[in-house]
């Protein structure tokens, strides 16, 4: 990652237009917002540009309308809530044009119209990009979440006006940068979840970059079955086991240690703790067995190696942690890493859907260094994918 502008580099904004475009594509459930975390993740970039005076016109894009109005993807419904969250009015403005900016004052805050309900937005239209580009005079990334997608507001704005991070942005290219950019040694990846071969490229890239590779959830028996253990039931992709043994053979090239787990909790049924459950050896899973989390013994071991690890990353659970007591080695490990990272031995940087919601039913999210929520931009990155919208930040 090379440099990339924040608020810290821009002068006096008072008057001026500031276009920042943020991610408010928060879940919404019968009209109202079920988790409104992406909503105050904008604060302090949108606080802190009305501070100083700049007019604030707020870009995202809500649901996928494919190019044109939809009167349930609008975000004019958000536009109350919004204020609601920030604690001053929000305006919303239904169209892309300068004489309904030219009426907001220095501090006003405003939301316009959903960007993906013009065709331009998602084929990155340079026309559609000048169209936004007129309406203000500085323009701030703040949607780390979108920055996978090439968009007129995500990617071919940047080119048009003078470009910086926002504070979202920033923490989070700054995070990412710490954990894989440019870690300190030794390095630990825990990758789990549910299936290889949605983590394919994460593996490859992986392999590559860290010094331990951590496999566990439902991949991990993809990788034991390739090496020839018997599963039982489990969940396996087993038309992977020559891509598994690859992944093995580059780590093995590149001086990665894989740790598998030698212990694991099986049950003959999937339901919350149900009567069949035990824990055993790998090599002792019976064939109506399913391996629903790894064992204790192995998370022992593994809370030995970060023990002896500078930093960590983490994406996907180690077992099927919505339903108990199949959580356990994740909850564990993950209690792990917090307490490393409070002592200051470790820098730990999550991210994934599945991911989140298990670190916070451990309930230690907020003594991780950093927990991203920003699902498909994480994984790309997590795949040493360039990212559209980061790149143009850079230029
Ligand atoms: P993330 O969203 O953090 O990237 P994934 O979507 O890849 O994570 O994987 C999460 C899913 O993997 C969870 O639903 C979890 O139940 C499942 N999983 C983990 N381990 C197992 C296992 N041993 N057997 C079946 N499913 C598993
Ligand atoms: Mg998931």
């Amino acid at each position: 990652m090379t440099g990339f502008r924040t608020l810290d580099d821009l002068g006096d904004v008072h008057g001026k237009r500031v276009l920042v475009r943020v991610d408010l594509n928060v879940p919404m459930q019968d009209g109202v917002i079920s988790d409104d975390t992406r909503l105050r993740a904008t604060l302090p970039t949108v606080t802190e540009l009305a501070d100083k005076g700049a007019i604030v016109l707020l870009l995202s894009h809500f649901g996928r309308p494919k190019g044109e109005p939809r009167l349930d993807m609008s975000l004019a419904p958000l536009a109350a809530a919004y204020g609601h969250v920030l604690g001053r009015p929000v305006y919303f403005l239904g169209e892309w044009d300068k004489e309904a900016v030219a009426e907001l004052a220095p501090g006003d805050v405003a939301i316009l119209e959903n960007m993906r309900f013009h065709p331009g937005e998602e084929a990155n239209d340079p026309a559609f990009a000048r169209t936004l580009a007129a309406l203000g005079d500085i323009y701030v990334d703040d949607a780390f979440s979108a920055a996978h997608r090439a968009h007129a507001s995500t990617e071919g704005l940047a080119h048009l006006l003078p470009a910086y991070a926002g504070r979202a942005m920033e923490a989070e290219l700054k995070a990412l940068e710490a954990a894989l950019g440019n870690p300190e040694r030794p390095v630990a990846a825990v990758v789990g979840g549910a299936k290889v071969s949605t983590k394919l490229e994460v593996l490859r890239h992986l392999v590559g970059k860290v010094d331990h590779l951590i496999i566990g959830g439902g991949m991990a028996n993809t990788f034991l079955a390739a090496r020839g253990v018997a599963v039982g039931k489990s969940l396996a992709e087993h038309d992977l086991a020559a891509t598994a043994e690859e992944i093995l053979a580059a780590a093995e090239q590149a001086g990665c240690t894989v740790h598998l787990p030698y212990d694991v909790v099986v049950a003959k049924e999937f339901a919350a703790n149900p009567p069949s459950l035990r824990t055993c050896n790998v090599h002792e899973v019976a064939p109506d067995e399913m391996i629903l989390d790894i064992g204790p013994a192995a998370v022992e071991a593994l809370a030995d190696v970060l023990k002896t690890c500078r930093t960590l990353v983490w994406n996907g659970p180690l077992g099927a942690f919505e339903t108990p007591p199949f959580d356990a080695a994740t909850v564990a490990l993950a209690r792990t890493a917090a307490a490393l990272t409070q002592e200051g031995s470790l820098v730990s940087v999550a991210g994934g859907g599945d991911t989140v919601a298990a670190l916070n039913k451990a309930d230690v999210a907020d003594d991780f260094t950093f927990v991203s929520t920003a699902g498909g931009a994480f994984l790309e990155w997590m795949e040493g994918k360039e990212l559209p919208g980061v790149k143009a930040l850079e230029q």
